[in-house]
């Protein structure tokens, strides 16, 4: 499977569990140094078909595809030009991440292991106009900083991987801590963190295995 056929699989799979709504959502993945392909805008995800994907140049030249590529596409190529590192990106609209963004309170990570390996430090970015130029700049600061996870006021959730596997997976995990906190929040229960000294030994496990790559 090339990254282009796994690419619209994890989409798919993407609004078939929930993690985006009605057209909302676009993912992309870098084919290599100079382009990325993307989602086409408008689309319900289920059902997308590799031949609705759209190739761009990192300045956003279309240079393969019928479709229009996503409106988000702005934000997408400022990421990739600003951080090698990542190979895909994951943009969506989770129910319950979602909620959080509207509140505009933080979701709580060191609650589960998974959330602690995957999620780490959330960026937390203020409300801008999708698809504006001011929206995509707005993730320059803490792109430098190298986080991998940035929820965006009364909007969603922007997600970065080093694989498309890890970009969907730090999603899905995401929202699924989201749910478990609010949750407990709004049934009046304690949330639990894991004790410091716990969430240190797992994050050394993981730079240790890390390590033997
Ligand atoms: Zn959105």
């Amino acid at each position: 499977m090339d990254v282009v056929e796994k690419l619209v699989e994890y989409a798919r799979l993407c609004w078939d569990r929930g993690l985006t709504e009605s057209t909302g959502g676009n993912m992309s993945v870098r084919a290599d140094d100079n382009t990325i392909y993307i989602t086409p805008t408008f689309t319900v995800k289920h059902f997308l078909k590799v031949g609705d994907m759209v190739r761009l140049s990192l300045e956003g030249e279309k240079l393969e595809g019928k479709e229009e590529p996503s409106s988000e596409r702005k934000m997408h190529l400022l990421i990739y030009r600003e951080r090698a590192d990542v190979k895909a990106i994951f943009h969506a609209h989770p129910p319950y991440v979602t909620t959080f963004a509207v509140s505009g309170e933080k979701i709580p990570i060191n609650v589960l292991p998974e959330a602690v390996l995957l999620v780490r430090d959330i960026a937390y970015l203020p409300y801008e106009t999708p698809g504006t130029q001011e929206f995509a700049d707005v993730f320059i600061p803490e792109l430098k900083k190298g986080k991998d996870v940035f929820v965006l006021q009364n909007h969603g959730v922007t997600v970065v991987g080093k694989s498309i596997e890890e970009a969907y997976a730090r999603l899905e995990t995401l929202e699924f801590v989201a749910r478990v906190a609010w949750t407990l929040k709004t049934s009046g229960n304690y949330i639990k963190e894991i004790k410091k000294d716990k969430i240190k030994e797992l994050l050394s496990l993981q730079d240790e295995s890390s390590n033997e790559d």
